[in-house]
This record gives structure tokens, C-alpha cells and sequence, in this order.
């Protein structure tokens, strides 16, 4: 077949399945999959599960015989002539309502090209058509060469545990895509590393504080409560103190962010913290913890702490403290790193221990992994450019980043769309992955399904070892 008149099938393909396809993404919206306790055959608990029921019904509807590994990973196969498989990956699974919403989250609504729900955009919209990207390439009788295997993940928003299990039963696709991004192809991702200190602080003015909800965010709101309060003190913008009963409230608000894109934000806690350094109202017991807390907290790029480096593929190391508590005379800091291949996760371990060590405290590693990248020469990653640039016209280059997705848990894998990089106009009532009013357009869903099917028709040209990524 002509690819030509593959993408012309594609489009009628859409047309004629677009109700069916929006009825299907509701359906998967219309479930809470947000992960709760895990039960028998329910890893994640009982949304994800019943979302993965659901999308196995849809595969079972259209003629598929799906699989899952004990709620694990759901999958099914459109057979090729070789068993090896190119793979695509989504997710069931979504992260919690929250607040905000003009809608019922777990109630589709649709607004012209807008479907609005959580879940829309990030992952069942763009899960739903990777199904049906089988469903086309079965009906339109396209020879396979490599079997295409549609998986669909139970766990992405809280920690990818879904893979791990899945690969240790099933085999590696020869190449992996993930829809849960921007286009072109994001081919490399930086390390990502968490950690915890205890620092002790002694005796002194603050008895609480609290600053940030979660571990990969910048705080954006900070409190503490001190014994002893200066009234000739002057509080610099985004701070305000309160008298409460027999102490001080002091509270300080800066600018919330990912950790992944930091400079978006103010650290909340390194405003309180400066503050306090300043200020003369800690003890001598209480400073050389909070003035390490303030190094970390000071600069997104661990300059304070003797941990900055960088390189051309990634750019700089970030470095973000999510959630600070002091209580009882102990100050708990997550931190949140993402690096270059610069450094590595012994080296970082090492080095916060040290600091930690220097006032009297402990590190405790939570989490690493390395940093992956594929080389823009690649052959796969030729491939998948150049079917992006054949249907939108763009030529934009691979991009690296420091988000972490399903691409690192695989050895051979890129995030691949669905998102275009020119992001559409989106009316005030749709909102952004994560937030209240998610919404995803069914136009550029259209759009990343043609530059799928190209992509797929295209990689069947390639050797096993090309797909592979070794000598032939
Ligand atoms: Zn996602």
C-alpha cells in the first residue's frame, strides 16, 4: 500500500469511528482510576482495575483477544508476521480530581472539538486511540511485519510500579511509544533522583513548620509557628505574621511549579527561610540546619549545595526541596533532582550525606534512575521524525527533557506525542493535565493518529536490529 493512500483511509477511518471513539474515551473517564489499596488482583486498587476492565471490553468489542498480568498491564496483539513487537503505551490510571472544576470531572463533557474530563488528556483520550490505531491497522489489512502490541498501564501518575511486574512475565518490545507528551519525539529524559534529610534542631524559637503539599512540586505556601516574635521587625513582601493564642504565625507565599520546570516558581519555604536567617529570631542551635535548608531552597540548580553541573543534551541539573516539616526538634526535606549525564546518583548520595553529616543529621535515598537518551542518528528516531514531518509539515528536532515517563522503564522506548508543540487555543473553560477542567481536542487526536499509522507503517521497513538500537 501506497502511504498516500494509508493516511487517506486514516482519515476516513476517523470519521467514520469518531462517536464511537468519543463514546469509548467516556467511558474510561466515567471511572475514578485514581490508585487507592491495593486487593487481590487490584495492585493499584479498585479504579484502576475496573478502568482496565473497561479498556479490555473495548479490545474484546473490536475483535482483539486482550491480556492482562494480574491488573498489572493490560494488553492486546494485531499479529505481524514475526512475533517480535513494536509496542504503544498509555495509562488507565489518573491522578485525583482536585478542586476548581466548572464540571463533573468523571463526567465527559464536550465543547465542539473539546472533550473535558479528568483523564481526557492525560492518558485515556490519547489510550483510546491507540487502540483504535490497531483497530485501523487490522480492517485496513496493512501487512505486518512486527506484531503491534497496544499496552495499556495501570500505574503511570504514581511511580510506573506497573511495568516492572508486566516485564518481568512478558518479553521487551523490539520499540516502544509512548502518547502521553509532545511531539516531535522527546528521545532522552534526565536522571531522577529523591531523597529525604533529618536534620536536628535543637532548643530553639520554632516550634512548627510546614511548607509544601508534594514531593515533586515547589512549595507555594510555608508557615511556621515561633514562641518569640520582634516587633520592630519588617516583613518583606509575601510574608505576613498573626499572634495564635500565646505564639506567632508567620506565613509565607510564593509561586507553585513542577519540579521538572522549577524556574517557573518561588520556593515558598526559601522565602520563610531567608526571613528567618535574617531576621535574628533563631537560636544558635537552630541555625546551622536551617541555614543548610536555606542553601538547598536558595537556587533551583544546587549551586548552594555544591551540586551544579550541566551538559549539551539536557542542560543544567535541577534541584527542589517539595516538602519541608519541622517538628519536635527535627526538620524533614524531601529533595527532588533531575540530572545530566554529568553527574550520577552515587555521587549525589554522597554528597548530600556529607551535608547532612555536617550539622548532625542523616540522608535517606528514596529513589534513582539514570538518565536515558537515544542519539539523534538513530534509525528509529529518523523514522518517527520524519512520518511527523510528512503529515504536519513541522521539522522540528528530538527534544530532551526532565519529566519522567513509561520511555525509561524500557529499553528501547521514546515518548512520541500526541501533544503538538504549538499548543492549540484553548477556550477559558478547558484546563491543562492535572488541574481542574482537563480538557484534550479531538482535532489534534486526529492529527497524532495519522503521524501514528504512518509511523507504525514506517517502522516495518526497518531491521529487527535497527528497531533495536544494535550492530546488525
Ligand atoms: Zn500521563
Amino acid at each position: 500500500m501506497q502511504e498516500q493512500e494509508l493516511l487517506r483511509r486514516a482519515q476516513a477511518f476517523l470519521q467514520q469511528n469518531k462517536e464511537s471513539i468519543i463514546r469509548d474515551i467516556g467511558t474510561l473517564v466515567a471511572i475514578p482510576s485514581v490508585e487507592g489499596p491495593p486487593a487481590p488482583g487490584a495492585p493499584f486498587g479498585p479504579g484502576p482495575r475496573q478502568a482496565l476492565d473497561a479498556a479490555l471490553a473495548i479490545a474484546r468489542r473490536m475483535g482483539f483477544e486482550p491480556h492482562h498480568h494480574q491488573g498489572y498491564m493490560g494488553w492486546f496483539d494485531l499479529p505481524g508476521r514475526q512475533p517480535q513487537h513494536i509496542a504503544t503505551i498509555t495509562h488507565l490510571d489518573v491522578v485525583p480530581a482536585g478542586g476548581g472544576w466548572r464540571f463533573d470531572p468523571f463526567r465527559m463533557e464536550r465543547r465542539g472539538e473539546w472533550l473535558i474530563g479528568r483523564g481526557t488528556d492525560d492518558d485515556k483520550g490519547p489510550l483510546v486511540y491507540c487502540m483504535y490505531l490497531a483497530k485501523f491497522l487490522r480492517d485496513s489489512g496493512v501487512p505486518l511485519r512486527y506484531t503491534l502490541r497496544t499496552l495499556m498501564g495501570c500505574a503511570e501518575e504514581t511511580g510506573m510500579r506497573d511495568v516492572g511486574p508486566y516485564l518481568a512475565a512478558q518479553p521487551q518490545p523490539a520499540f516502544c511509544l509512548s502518547s502521553d507528551a509532545l511531539f516531535p519525539v522527546c528521545s532522552g529524559e534526565k536522571g531522577l533522583f529523591e531523597g529525604e534529610w533529618d536534620l536536628p534542631v535543637p532548643g530553639g524559637n520554632v516550634l512548627r513548620l510546614h511548607a509544601g503539599e508534594a514531593s515533586n512540586m515547589i512549595p507555594e505556601q510555608a508557615v511556621c509557628w515561633l514562641q518569640g516574635w520582634d516587633p520592630a521587625l519588617r516583613l518583606p513582601a509575601g510574608l505576613a505574621v498573626q499572634a495564635e493564642g500565646p505564639l506567632f504565625r508567620l506565613t509565607a507565599r510564593g509561586v507553585g511549579a513542577h519540579c521538572a520546570m522549577p524556574e517557573r516558581g518561588v520556593s515558598a519555604a526559601g522565602l520563610l527561610l531567608d526571613f528567618l536567617l535574617e531576621s535574628g529570631l533563631l537560636s544558635p542551635g537552630e541555625r546551622p540546619a536551617f541555614a543548610l535548608l536555606q542553601k538547598l531552597h536558595r537556587s533551583f540548580y544546587g549551586e548552594g549545595l555544591g551540586l551544579a553541573c550541566r551538559d549539551d543534551i539536557f542542560g543544567p541539573l535541577t534541584c527542589a526541596g517539595g516538602i519541608l516539616r519541622v517538628e519536635n526538634g527535627l526538620a524533614r526535606q524531601n529533595m527532588n533532582i533531575r540530572y545530566p549525564s554529568a553527574t550520577g546518583s552515587r555521587r549525589l548520595e554522597s554528597e548530600l550525606a556529607a551535608l547532612a553529616k555536617g550539622v548532625g543529621g542523616d540522608f535517606r535515598l528514596l529513589s534513582a534512575s539514570d538518565p536515558f537518551y537515544i542519539p539523534p542518528e538513530d534509525e528509529v528516531l529518523q523514522t518517527l521524525l520524519g512520518a511527523y514531518r510528512a503529515v504536519t509539515q513541522n521539522s522540528a528536532p528530538a527534544y530532551a527533557w526532565g519529566g519522567g515517563t513509561y520511555a525509561r522503564c524500557f529499553k528501547r522506548a521514546v515518548s512520541f506525542g500526541p501533544g503538538l508543540p504549538e499548543a492549540e487555543h484553548k477556550p477559558p473553560c478547558v484546563g491543562d493535565c492535572h488541574g481542574p477542567n482537563e480538557g484534550t481536542n479531538l482535532a489534534t487526536l486526529d492529527e497524532s493518529f495519522l503521524v501514528y499509522a504512518l509511523a507504525v507503517f514506517r517502522l516495518q521497513g526497518l531491521t529487527l536490529a535497527q528497531l533495536e538500537g544494535r550492530p546488525e
